[in-house]
């Protein structure tokens, strides 16, 4: 691990201004914030990450869940254990309890934050690997997945600068919830729809989301679900627990009159981002909630996949899941 700076911000202003200050005073100097640290500091002690200054957002005002008159406002520092457990998230948005319930540990979900599990990391283990290739973190050196080991990495989303899967679980459930992220930067405060949040690796891995230097994630905000909505996450791994996706689904599906009104579908462990599938959602729209109707929604979420030499399983394992959890979700 590198040497790095140390403070606490006070404020949201505070650190932002913090950021902004050292970003100008040290010429570009590289700012994290650190929230549960379980993504972050894992990286900062492999020399993958190695910011000059890490500022503390922990003691922020952003550890609430407000149920509002629209939806469900999320502060950034809500830890993964408390929101899946809120009786409104269990209520209303059980996809999203569930795929929080499904990542990492006990331990670590009592540390880990909204804000974190959103940005943490690609598992590659190439990119966790400061001796081998990988575009990501050190763009132009090439990416050594691509004739390696891949198993575990995406068929959706890919370029021939990186393959790497987005791991969270949690940002698969936010894609069929129509989340929204809420930013503070030196401009001021901005609103994201998660789907325009993260960004396609294309021929610049190292970015993987809109956010700007500096730029602090203070809430997710979720809308209210349409009436009736029933949604479900379904996770498949190589083992039970404590285990990345190899594939998942994340669907919300609202019945009316026997046929599907309102419908959100997104993939996990497949995608280069979580992956939301609007070709999916317009194969079921419309249409009675069975067999015929899912297979073809599966069908037409994995329409665009393409393989690396050893993942062409996670194509129909996708196809699978997605078939399973509309199943749960309308049964
Ligand atoms: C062994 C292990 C197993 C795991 N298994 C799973 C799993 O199965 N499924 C899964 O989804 N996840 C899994 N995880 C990942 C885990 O969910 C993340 O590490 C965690 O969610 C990150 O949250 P954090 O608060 O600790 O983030 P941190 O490590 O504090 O931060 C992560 C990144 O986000 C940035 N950041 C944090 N907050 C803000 C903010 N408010 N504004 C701007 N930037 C911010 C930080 O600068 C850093 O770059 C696993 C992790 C480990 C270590
Ligand atoms: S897939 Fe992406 S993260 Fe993995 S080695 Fe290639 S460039 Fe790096």
């Amino acid at each position: 691990m590198q040497a790095f700076q140390f403070m606490r911000a006070n404020s949201i202003q505070h650190a932002i201004g913090a950021a902004a200050h050292a970003s100008t005073a040290q010429q570009g100097a590289s700012v994290r914030y650190v929230a549960g640290g379980t993504t972050l500091l894992d990286l900062m002690k492999l020399d993958v990450e190695y910011p000059q200054l890490v500022i503390d957002i922990n003691r922020l005002p952003l550890g609430e869940v407000e149920h509002t008159a629209t939806g469900l406002k999320i502060g950034a520092l809500v830890r993964n254990a408390d929101l899946a457990q809120h009786p409104v998230v269990k209520r209303d948005y059980p996809v999203l309890s569930e795929a929080l319930l499904s990542g990492a540990s006990g331990q670590l979900r009592n540390m880990a934050t909204t804000s974190g599990n959103l940005l943490q990391r690609t598992r590659c283990m190439y990119f966790r690997d400061t001796a081998m290739a990988c575009n990501k973190r050190q763009p132009g050196s090439g990416c050594a997945a691509i004739a390696g080991v891949n198993r575990m990495l995406a068929v959706l989303g890919t370029s021939e600068h990186c393959i790497a899967t987005n791991p969270s679980d949690m940002n698969v459930a936010l894609m069929a919830l129509d989340a929204s992220v809420v930013i503070h930067g030196l401009r001021g405060e901005r609103q994201v729809p998660i789907g325009e949040f993260f960004v396609l690796p294309g021929g610049d891995p190292q970015r993987e989301n809109v956010l700007e230097p500096g730029d602090l994630i203070t809430h997710v905000l979720l809308p209210a679900p349409p009436a009736g909505t029933r949604s479900h996450y379904l996770k498949l791994r190589d083992r039970a627990s404590y285990e990345f996706a190899l594939a998942s689904a994340a669907v919300a599906v609202q019945v009316v009159d026997g046929h599907i009104q309102h419908v959100r579908v997104a993939l996990g462990g497949v995608g280069t981002r979580p992956w939301r599938s609007p070709e999916a959602e317009q194969a079921l729209k419309g249409r009675a909630p069975n067999e015929t109707a899912f297979t073809a929604a599966a069908e037409a979420a994995l329409r665009d996949a393409r393989p690396q030499s050893q993942n062409a399983f996670k194509i129909e394992l996708a196809r699978r899941c997605l078939r399973h959890a509309l199943a749960t979700a309308t049964a």
